[in-house]
């Protein structure tokens, strides 16, 4: 086990609410890490949408997820956060020290431990993992014509793709591989579709086009290939038809499973999958701050927006926790001399 040294505030989770709490973090003087189960910083931006455009972030009027994680990342770390990426966060224990209440907490991860005195949880819909085919011998074909989510389009160019879901991910990438992919069927189990009605009929368009074939109640049946996938048997589940194609990618976009995992145990409030707020982001555990998708609170918005500034709010108040002195309000960057500026 490798032990880190003591910070301010460790945050669990690099998503865009995470990365805004290491900035605020740094911005108020805390020391702070971020602590992510995925490889890479940008949560669910970078894991399920990097290629696509949010237009409700303050000061985009457009904005590519990646770009925006990128940005957020070079905010966040310029104090110094460190970051611990490819680590699930899944045991919480308190190091007392001389008077009651004067210790620490201590995170826990399967190779490390991350002594803390004052955490935010911004896990956001916990580690999540996409839902699969659930068909025999899918793990095989994974990263070989099996792809479960959409990381670079253009590793896709001039495949025949096979897209499997009713939500917004199939429709938009339905869309957007236009162009690129040789050839693009979408199939769905049932006619009815979870996405945007706008995307549902563009896919209607191309389809009168010749662009793209949309194929209801059809599911995949089984993958076959020599390494990699090169057929699919597609089965109609109302007339238990069978057609067996040539395909050279296949992404089912079937949503994703996602779990708190051990954070669940830690006693901390819960409201089905997410984490009970007051409206300074404390939970039921001082010391223990939630922002972001994570949390729950009458009037909570899951968008990246409440996100940040749930993190400003948590952050302030976690300063305020560790050293009372200190105020819970920032005071505006504009006038910070951290950021080389005059004080007033
Ligand atoms: C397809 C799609 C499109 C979207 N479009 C928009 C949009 O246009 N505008 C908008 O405002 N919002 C949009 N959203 C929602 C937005 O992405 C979320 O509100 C935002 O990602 C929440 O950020 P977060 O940091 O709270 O959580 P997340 O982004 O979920 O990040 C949480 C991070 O915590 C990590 N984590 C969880 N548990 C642990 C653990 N135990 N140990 C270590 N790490 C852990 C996860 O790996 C993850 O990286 C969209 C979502 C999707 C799926």
């Amino acid at each position: 086990m490798a032990e880190h040294e003591l910070r301010d505030i460790s945050i669990i989770g690099g998503g865009p609410t995470g990365l805004f709490a290491a900035f605020y973090a740094g911005m108020r003087g805390a020391s702070a890490r971020i602590i992510d189960a995925l490889p890479a910083l940008g949560g669910q931006l970078m894991a399920l949408y990097p290629e696509k455009y949010i237009f409700d972030v303050a000061g985009f009027p457009k904005v590519l997820a990646k770009d925006l994680v990128r940005d957020m990342a070079t905010q966040a770390l310029q104090f110094g956060a460190t970051t611990h990426l490819g680590e699930v966060v899944s045991g919480l224990r308190r190091e007392e020290s001389g008077e009651p209440g004067a210790g620490h907490f201590v995170l826990e991860t399967a190779t490390d431990t991350f002594p803390t005195r004052t955490i935010v949880i911004a896990a956001g819909i916990g580690a999540f993992e996409a839902r699969r085919l659930g068909i025999e011998g899918e793990d095989s074909f994974e990263e070989r014509g099996l792809y479960f989510k959409v990381l670079d389009p253009g590793q896709f160019k001039g495949q025949r793709v096979l897209l499997v879901g009713g939500g917004d991910s199939a429709f938009d990438w339905a869309v957007n591989l236009q162009g690129i992919a040789k050839s693009i069927m979408l199939i769905h189990r049932r006619d009815g579709f979870r996405a945007h009605a706008a995307t549902v009929n563009q896919v209607h368009e191309l389809q009168r086009c010749g662009q793209c074939e949309l194929r209801t109640f059809w599911e995949v049946k089984e993958l076959h290939g020599n390494g990699r996938i090169e057929q699919v048997t597609l089965r109609n589940s109302k007339t238990d038809e069978e057609e067996t194609l040539g395909v050279d990618a296949v992404i089912p976009l079937l949503g994703f499973h996602s779990d708190l995992g051990a954070i669940k145990e830690w006693g901390l409030d819960t409201q089905k999958a997410d984490i009970k707020v007051d409206q300074v982001m404390a939970t039921n555990v001082p010391g223990i701050y939630a922002a972001g998708d994570v949390t729950s609170y009458p009037g909570k918005l899951k968008l990246i927006a409440t996100g940040a500034s749930e993190a400003c709010i948590a952050v302030n108040n976690a300063v305020h926790y560790i050293n009372p002195k200190a105020k819970v309000n920032p005071g505006h960057s504009s006038n910070l001399a951290i950021f080389g500026q005059k004080e007033e």
